[in-house]
């Protein structure tokens, strides 16, 4: 089985609504092993619409629509889709009784005769019913292709789909598809493809890298007629790129580096705590992000001016006039002001120029030093980024998320 997707609503297309829908039904599509082949979106226009269906289905065997169920003139997603499979729409009785219901127990709102475009269905056609609206979906099938309509409001197309399409659909696909995702840090998109080009290659399961900002995701997908068989087709390929890629790993699947680190604290039965100047505090926003890091964190300081790097963190004047802000020596002045007032057992500092204004030919922009002092020690990183301020201080923040890891991890 082969699956399209088609959303239809002029919003969509105008940018005032985002499309979040293509990319539910796809992660749910592919957990069931369809095969995506088309995404589409159409306004509220009944030929473009027909000619959508008309081209996809030259292809797939399955479109799923969107939106378009509503009780206006402009909703005309299931009248076009029963024309264009040529199959007739009739009034339910019994749906007619449901929105009737419906509307009584609403009280203040009247149901008006254009709702009684909703109680038609397809027959032959398989009515979805949908709890928290007024709009049914439906499945209509003829000659081998299947069309499965659901309403656009997410609150009522997600519990439609997973309580009534998502069960159809898992009866008649075969196959299911695993997929594991593996997450680098240190390592460009480039430098990581080469170490796995010829892996790259596979069909079964397939690899493939993505860049994210400061890292390369790894995503490995195996089909198989049971989860059990994919697994055992992905196993082998994992094992392969962990032996290759090893020490850039930090993570897989959904976890970020910042629970990655919490998780790598707990376990070390350490603590750790932030002075940050360039980052303003997003270091420590992102530890904060993972539940439970109160047991880990507990400090954190904005030291942004001078002042403030004098007055919380004890950092000479002598240091800042002679070295300056962006220094080794102020960081590790930093990370040693922050150990006296927090005990923590790994103390991070960050300092650096996020510009675009404040670089030198000495110092120039994106210039970061980054210290970790722990056990008496500094690991200083003098660290040098581009791009603008937002991304500099993003990729100090991660930097510093990954090398307080490392620290840990080597612990
Ligand atoms: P409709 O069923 O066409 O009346 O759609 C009602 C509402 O559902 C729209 O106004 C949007 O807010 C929302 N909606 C429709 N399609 C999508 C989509 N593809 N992704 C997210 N929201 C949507
Ligand atoms: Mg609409």
């Amino acid at each position: 089985m082969k699956a399209a997707i088609i959303c239809v609503g002029t919003e969509l297309l105008m940018g005032s609504t985002l499309n979040t829908h293509s990319q539910y039904l796809s992660l749910k599509l592919s957990e069931l092993g369809i095969p995506m082949y088309y995404h589409g979106v159409v306004g509220d226009n009944p030929d473009r619409l027909k000619e959508m269906l008309a081209h996809y289905y030259q292809t797939v065997d399955l479109i799923i629509l969107s939106g378009g169920l509503g009780p206006t003139e402009d909703d005309l997603t299931k009248e076009i889709v029963c024309e264009y499979m040529n199959v007739p729409l009739v009034f339910s009785e019994e749906l007619h009784q449901n929105l009737i219901e419906r509307f009584k127990n609403y009280g203040h709102r009247q149901m008006t005769t254009n709702n009684l475009k909703q109680c038609n269905i397809p027959d032959p056609g398989i009515v979805l019913a949908n709890p928290n609206g007024t709009a049914p979906g439906c499945i209509v099938s003829s000659q081998g292709k299947t069309a499965i309509l659901l309403p656009g409001p997410p609150s009522e197309l997600i519990p439609m789909f997973e309580n009534e399409a998502f069960p159809y659909l898992a009866k008649l696909s075969k196959g299911v598809l695993v997929s594991k995702y593996i997450r680098t840090f240190g390592i460009g998109e480039s430098a990581c493809e080469t170490e796995i080009l010829d892996l790259i290659g596979l069909t079964n399961p397939t690899l493939a890298t993505y860049a994210k900002p400061g890292e390369v995701m790894l995503r490995i997908t195996a089909s198989g007629e049971s989860e059990a068989e994919a697994e055992a087709l992905l196993e082998p390929v994992l094992k392969e790129v962990e032996n290759r890629l090893g020490g850039y790993i930090y993570a897989y699947d959904n976890e970020e580096l910042e629970t990655v680190l919490v998780k790598a604290l707990k376990a070390a039965d350490k603590t750790i705590a932030l002075a940050e100047s360039c980052t303003g505090g997003l270091i420590s926003s992102r530890i904060v992000n993972v539940p439970g890091s109160s047991e880990v964190f507990g400090t954190g300081v904005v030291s942004y001016a001078n002042e403030a790097k004098m007055n919380l963190l004890k950092v000479s004047e002598e240091i800042l006039e002679t070295q300056g802000a962006v220094s080794e020596a102020c960081a590790q002045a930093m990370t040693e002001g922050l150990f006296e007032i927090s005990g923590a057992d790994l103390c991070v500092a960050v300092t650096g120029i996020a510009g675009p204004e404040g670089g030198t030919v000495d110092k120039p922009v994106g210039l970061v030093y980054l210290d970790l002092f722990m056990d008496g020690i500094h690991e200083t990183h003098r660290l040098q980024f581009s791009g603008n301020r937002e991304r500099i201080r993003n990729t100090t923040t991660l930097h510093a998320l990954h090398k307080s890891l490392v620290k840990i991890w080597g612990e």
